[in-house]
């Protein structure tokens, strides 16, 4: 079986989905690796390692023409799409929740779809193939880095003969993975860190981590299912929104990671918290997004400064942003579930077995045999065309 590895084309886009290590252990897995020319390149990986290690450098038309399985980061686009054909595969974090009308278009074409955002992350046994929370973590590390680089003060506190600092306040707001992340990232740089989230379970790990976990009176308590968040009811939203609103206007610094699956983020920071935090303070929203994000504002892939002198950052796919630690972190995931696909296939012929009955084809297949098969993404298809009906 031929696994090909492309060159990947979103603006700003500098990860890989394999990198030469990985190559090696898939091909002492039988299968053999295809690499587009300068794939690597940006996550400083050139060519010349990806050979090295086993693969063949192919040109973009060789690959597409004889590749079974192609491994993409992100979504396929368009242009990629028209090059697929009819059984061959393409595995990828393919966001069929958020571009149904993707995973649509390459069931007409006959490929099978296979999306690493749909694993189910509290199966141990999946844990290695967890690309999400891999992304996320690099992302969170990224965005504690960001909000000290646009702060123009320091974040530890420093006692220096020119006088002393007092440490930065910093706030994060959802604390998943990234989250998480983050508050290591910023306490290991000397800020004072507390955490928020509407998890419960969540205050043990902030707390282990060293920062201060913030309660809310009004007790907002939305864990959702499979160890997500629910999205808040309009009561619930207004009174978390309120009584943030007091805590964000007393820190330097807030990082903002919240997300429910399947819906625009919720907005946790208003234009009233942004108008009462202080000159020089700075939000780095990761959760910004063209639908809005979790910050009043906030522009994806743009630094605004408000009118009282708050700098938001409206920060968009950070993990691409170290794109080869991202890249490292991400093949291997990507690697784990391919070799998953095919253990079950004869080992002198390799080849992708779906088998929907089994519990991670059940969450990554979104697309074979010429229909989407991912319930959730038929679910949604389904709600556009009564939508178009009515
Ligand atoms: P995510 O990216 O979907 O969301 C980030 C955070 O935002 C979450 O912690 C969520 O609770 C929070 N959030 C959502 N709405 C909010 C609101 N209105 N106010 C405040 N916070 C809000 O989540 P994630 O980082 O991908 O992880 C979600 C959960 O899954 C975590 O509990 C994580 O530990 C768990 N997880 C478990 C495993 C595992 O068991 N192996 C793997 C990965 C993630």
């Amino acid at each position: 079986m031929k696994v090909a590895v492309v060159k990947e084309s979103a603006p700003g886009e500098r990860r890989v989905a394999l990198v030469p290590e990985t190559v090696q252990k898939l091909t002492q897995g039988g299968l053999e690796v295809l690499v587009e020319q300068g794939a690597g390149d940006l996550a400083w990986f050139p060519d010349a390692t990806y050979a090295a290690a086993g693969a063949a450098i192919t040109s973009t038309a060789d690959l597409y023409a004889t590749a079974d399985v192609i491994l993409t980061v992100t979504r396929p686009d368009e242009a990629m799409v028209t090059r697929l054909r009819a059984g061959q595969a393409v595995i990828g974090v393919l966001a069929p929740l958020i571009d149904p009308h993707l995973a649509r278009s390459l069931a007409d074409r006959g490929v099978i779809a296979i999306s690493l955002d749909g694993l189910p992350r509290t199966l141990s046994r999946a844990q290695g193939m967890d690309a999400l929370t891999s992304q996320a973590n690099v992302a969170g590390y990224k965005a504690a880095l960001v909000a000290a680089d646009a702060y123009g003060r320091f974040f530890p506190l420093l006692i220096t003969a020119a006088g002393t600092a007092r440490p930065a306040k910093l706030l994060v707001l959802g604390t998943g993975v990234a989250g998480l992340q983050a508050i290591g990232t910023a306490r290991r740089l000397g800020a004072q860190v507390s955490g928020y989230d509407v998890r419960p379970a969540s205050k043990g790990e902030v707390e282990s981590l060293g920062a201060t976990f913030i309660e809310l009176t009004s007790g907002v308590s939305a864990a959702g299912e499979g160890g997500y968040a629910r999205e808040l009811t309009a009561e619930e939203r207004d009174a978390q929104q309120a009584e943030l609103a007091g805590h964000i206007a007393r820190q330097d610094v807030v990082i903002t990671t919240a997300q429910v699956p399947g819906r625009r983020p919720p907005l946790l920071v208003t234009g009233d918290a942004v108008s009462a935090m202080s000159a020089g303070s700075v939000i780095v929203d990761m959760g910004a997004s063209p639908l809005g994000g979790n910050v009043a504002g906030s522009v994806p892939g743009q630094t605004v400064v408000t009118p009282n002198g708050v700098t938001i950052v409206g920060a968009e796919n950070l993990a691409a942003s170290v794109p080869t630690a991202a890249s490292n972190a991400y093949s291997r995931n990507i690697s784990a579930l391919l070799l998953h696909l095919v253990s079950t296939s004869d080992p002198e012929d390799r080849g992708l077995k779906i088998d929907t009955t089994d519990e991670i084809q059940a969450g990554v297949v979104v697309a074979h045999d010429g229909e989407v098969v991912h319930p959730a993404v038929v679910k949604l298809l389904a709600a556009e065309t009564a939508n178009q009906g009515s």
